[in-house]
């Protein structure tokens, strides 16, 4: 069943891509003009136990068109189970590296997530980052619980058609969203970005270098926001699960 860019940990399907060839996935679902969009998840330690305990997560997972490893945990576990997984390819660098190549290819953009104001913002940073850029739509991520909010959302979206979606909702919500709404998105390719958008609008603050280099963002991500603190638990749970997997 895995071919040979193609392994799993665990029961998750994971690509073995390193950064260009995921871009090079990604320009080919942008020219191959399938019939729905493509979904590309970038997997992280979090998501990786969730999925362990949510059949419905794993085969969100699994009939993903592209899964990246995002994090220096999901190399680790790849380490420990022997499965040689490139690089890192994490939501943020992905969708930075994308929004590069998509004035000189007229890939248009739509960026949904975050609180109100957020996705302008960040709409704002990458058109003075990236000119030429066309955001051709933005919308928070707080939608689902207002009044028409989900058919709004569709319908913006249909109307504009982007080839790329970024959608930052936070992992699995995102993930689940984009599976639901697949047959009717208009976009070429979605892709769960998590907090990017948060980030890209100056909101919140990416790890310094030095703890990317460390690779200790994730403990940084923690340290830095008390609400994060709970998923240091996960990130236990998900280092022992590993461990245990490994003995068998
Ligand atoms: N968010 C959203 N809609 C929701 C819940 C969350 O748009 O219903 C946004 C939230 O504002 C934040 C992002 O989703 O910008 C989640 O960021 P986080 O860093 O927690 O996500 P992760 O990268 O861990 O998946």
């Amino acid at each position: 069943m895995w071919g040979e860019d193609l392994t799993q940990l665990l029961g998750l399907k994971i690509d073995k891509v390193d950064m260009p060839q995921a871009l090079s996935r990604i320009e080919g679902f942008l020219a191959g003009g399938q019939e729905e969009c493509c979904q590309v998840v970038t997997l992280n330690a979090e998501i990786f136990y969730q999925a362990q305990h949510d059949p419905a997560l794993q085969d969100v997972i699994n009939r993903a068109d592209l899964v990246t490893a995002d994090g220096n945990g999901i190399l680790w576990a790849g380490r420990q189970l022997g499965v040689d997984l490139p690089e890192r390819v994490t939501g943020i660098d992905l969708m930075l590296a994308l929004c590069r190549q998509a004035p000189s290819n007229g890939w248009r953009i739509f960026l949904l997530g975050g609180a109100p104001g957020v996705a302008r913002e960040a709409a704002e940073c990458l058109s003075k980052d990236f000119p030429g850029i066309e955001i051709c739509g933005q919308e928070h991520g707080f939608f689902l619980k207002e009044e028409g909010g989900p058919d709004r959302v569709l319908d913006q979206l249909q109307k504009a058609g982007p080839d790329l979606l970024f959608v930052a909702m936070g992992a699995p919500l995102q993930e689940f969203w984009i599976k639901e709404h697949q047959a009717e998105l208009k976009a070429k390719v979605a892709i769960g970005v998590g907090g990017s958008l948060d980030v890209i609008s100056g909101k919140v603050r990416r790890a310094p270098d030095i703890w990317q280099h460390l690779r200790l963002e994730w403990l940084w991500r923690s340290l830095s926001d008390i609400r994060r603190l709970g998923r240091l638990v996960k990130l236990l749970k998900f280092t022992l699960l590993i461990k245990k997997a490994k003995k068998k």
